[in-house]
């Protein structure tokens, strides 16, 4: 029979082994942190995103993370992936069915309209970067939260439109260092389209046997999508299908030749692709695509014309034309092809300081070179000289200041130079300039030597 004690310590055991472990929160499947370290990759983008549009006129509009739903129903089209199964839809406490944008093109139309844009002298070129949202299978090259930088060219018909569009997008990754592969094909306008969908359907219809499960439902549902099938076996049948180009209406014909002989007139090499449609149903006539390394499963960008879109909206007719590409895609390219990006500037001047005193006047120093523009670091949370200075080579500065308690007694300042470990001692009042002057005079001896 247990005693007592034996009861009491059973009594306690169980209450030790109920300990609740905390789990640590995780991240969301199919999204990402992006650390300090991935910046450089990703500042060298935008930086080069920034000068194209300058280069090119295009104006910063950056539209919510979230829209209406039926914004993207009505633009992106509801028998689509992308809106039947991929959106980050909800109800908000007010009753608003909203979702997370999973592409730019839609908003920014929403805003055209809403801000009476077409009132603008026309085209109106803009462009956008930031999250998008799309909740697919996540595997290589698919994330559910993923940047894509997105530029658009809104009140314009002509095929220069396209044409400076794809001369923009190409170039933008040339200086990326990236050399692209750009595949065109036109969709054709709703009418020469309607023919060629009963074509291809009626194509498609003899291989029901052999088409995968999701190209049955695509033949009802959206047959220009069958053309992007990737099931092997899919992908045979569509070698012998109708071709778009075939029946392209006049007006969409020539188009078509206008965009492909200014492409040639700047000698920009592309390749006819006449299986491209791309995912969303509001493109008309041109859509594109760029392409990275062979091999690749998906594309780094793509776009294209969407005639109809801004009015099917609620619009007045507005034609326009835009491009997008995924961030993360191109960060993995860049690195998949060891291209080198530049770091963030290192600090030129480490900033050491020993004792209470001294650390109050160091971080008054602190401000006062920074103002200067001289790039300092420092370690005030640090005691210790020998420490201090170990940061210091870490860090690759050329000079170190060392401000101690006798330092600061004399109004003095020790200035070392942490190549050959040479110190000198400079008034504190005068430190700005010196510094100034010698991190001058050790910049022209680097370029000397390198010239
Ligand atoms: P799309 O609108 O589907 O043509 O997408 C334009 C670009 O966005 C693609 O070429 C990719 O670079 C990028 N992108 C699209 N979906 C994803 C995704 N799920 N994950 C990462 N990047 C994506």
């Amino acid at each position: 029979m247990p005693s007592n004690v034996d009861k009491a310590t059973s009594s306690v055991q169980p209450a030790v082994a109920k300990v609740k472990r905390i789990i640590p929160p995780q991240l969301v499947r199919g999204m990402r942190d992006i650390l300090p370290p991935e910046w450089r990759w990703w500042n060298f983008i935008w930086q080069k995103v920034e000068a194209q549009a300058r280069a090119y006129s295009f104006e910063r509009l950056e539209t919510p993370v979230v829209e209406k739903t039926n914004l993207f129903t009505r633009a992106i089209g509801a028998t689509t992936d992308i809106v039947e199964k991929e959106m980050f839809s909800f109800v908000d406490q007010s009753d608003d069915h909203l979702s997370l944008r999973p592409e730019y093109t839609a908003g920014l139309a929403r805003a055209y309209i809403e801000h009476g844009m077409l009132s603008l002298p026309q085209p109106v070129k803009l462009y956008a970067l930031g999250p998008t949202f799309r909740h697919e299978r996540p595997q290589s090259g698919r994330l559910r939260q993923f940047w894509q930088f997105d530029f658009e060219i809104m009140g314009e018909a002509a095929a220069v439109a396209d044409s400076q569009l794809i001369i923009l997008a190409a170039g933008l990754f040339e200086s990326l260092q990236l050399p692209v592969n750009v595949q065109i094909n036109s969709v054709g306008c709703p009418t020469c389209r309607a023919v060629y969908r009963q074509q291809l359907q009626d194509y498609y219809r003899t291989k029901r046997s052999v088409m995968c499960e999701e190209c049955k439902k695509r033949l009802q549902r959206n047959p220009l999508r069958l053309l992007d099938c990737k099931e092997e076996s899919c992908q045979e049948l569509k070698a012998n299908a109708p071709q778009m180009v075939d029946y392209l209406c006049e007006i969409c014909k020539a188009h078509f030749v206008r965009l492909l002989e200014h492409l040639d007139e700047v000698e920009l090499a592309y390749q006819l692709n006449p299986y491209l449609v791309r995912g969303l149903d509001y493109y008309t006539r041109t859509v594109f695509e760029l392409w990275g390394q062979e091999g690749s499963r998906s594309a780094l960008g793509g776009g294209g014309r969407y005639d109809n879109l801004i009015s099917d909206l609620g619009g007045q007719p507005t034609p326009a034309v835009g491009f997008a590409a995924g961030l993360e895609r191109i960060v993995s390219e860049l690195k998949g092809r060891e291209i080198e990006v530049p770091a963030p500037p290192a600090p030129d001047l480490f900033l050491a300081s020993l004792g209470e005193a001294p650390r109050k006047k160091a971080l008054r120093l602190f401000e006062e070179l920074r103002r200067q523009g001289v790039r300092v670091t420092e370690s005030f949370t640090k005691d210790g000289l020998k420490h201090q200075l170990e940061i210091a080579n870490r860090l690759g500065v050329k000079f170190a200041l060392v401000l101690g308690q006798k330092e600061l007694m004399d109004g003095t300042i020790i200035v070392r130079d942490m190549e050959n470990g040479i110190q000198e001692i400079v008034d504190l009042k005068k430190v700005v300039s010196e510094v100034q002057k010698r991190l001058a005079a050790h910049q022209s001896n680097i370029t000397r030597a390198t010239n």
